[in-house]
């Protein structure tokens, strides 16, 4: 089977999966959006899932997403950032990107803002949070962010849109629906305290091994790689 056809095959089967979780929940296919992870698969198959009309695609590695941007730069692609970016790769990054899932340090914020003003523009944003506790990944603590929520309002060029956060351990799905709750109840608390600029209508939550869990508590925004090219190599 060529690659076209398996691609349209996988993609399907989760847009199925996405809306029968989001009908689970009360919402519509059209109120979860669908990030496709390339990390897994070479540039060669960016064009077969921009045709396949997936053009929200997403890379964990800077180099990774500067590597596959430029490579198809004339391709109406919206790049996310979905892993930890150094503060020494902003500059570099920043112009490939729609928006950044991985937003994990105070100072981090501070280096975005300052680049995109730079360029003479602002980015939407997610704050990371470390939502498992798990000492081995990134994003700030849950309690962390209320007291900061009034110094990120002052960012003009940063626009913090809602959360992101990974479930730990991989494979545990009870553990993960817990933290995808506990995520949603983060973000209504938040919302609720927040100055009026920082925005929190996004939960970016959810990927293949636990997205329909991650919809059913109220994901907007899915991040999946594996699941879409299963079959697929290259
Ligand atoms: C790799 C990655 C994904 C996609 O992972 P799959 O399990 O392959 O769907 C989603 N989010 C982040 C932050 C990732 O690094």
């Amino acid at each position: 089977m060529d690659v076209t056809t398996r691609l349209g095959e996988n993609l399907a089967r989760v847009g199925d999966r996405i809306a029968a979780a989001a009908h689970r929940s009360g919402r519509q296919r059209s109120d979860v959006a669908l990030v496709a992870v390339t990390k897994y698969v070479d540039a060669n198959i960016v064009p077969h899932l921009v045709a396949a009309g997936c053009t929200d695609l997403g890379e964990s590695r800077p180099q990774e997403l500067w590597s596959k941007a430029e490579s198809f730069t004339d391709v109406p692609i919206r790049w996310h950032l979905v892993g930890h970016l150094q503060r020494n790769k902003v500059d570099r990054t920043l112009p490939f990107v729609s928006l950044i899932h991985s937003v994990d340090s105070l100072r981090l914020a501070h280096a975005i803002d300052k680049s995109v003003a730079g360029q003479n523009r602002s980015i939407p944003a997610l704050l990371e949070v470390n939502i498992s506790g798990d000492r081995s990944k990134h994003g700030f603590a849950p309690t962390e962010i209320q007291p900061l929520l009034p110094q990120l309002a002052t960012l003009d060029r940063l626009e913090i849109r809602g959360l992101m956060c990974m479930a730990s351990p991989e494979g545990d799905l009870e553990a993960a629906r817990r933290q995808f709750a506990a995520l949603h109840q983060l973000r209504d608390h938040l919302r609720a305290v927040a100055p009026q600029k920082v925005e929190l209508t996004e939960l970016s939550m959810g990927m293949s091994g636990d997205f329909e869990i991650a919809i059913e508590e109220g994901a907007t925004i899915v991040r999946i790689g594996s699941a879409l090219f299963e079959g697929i190599i290259g």
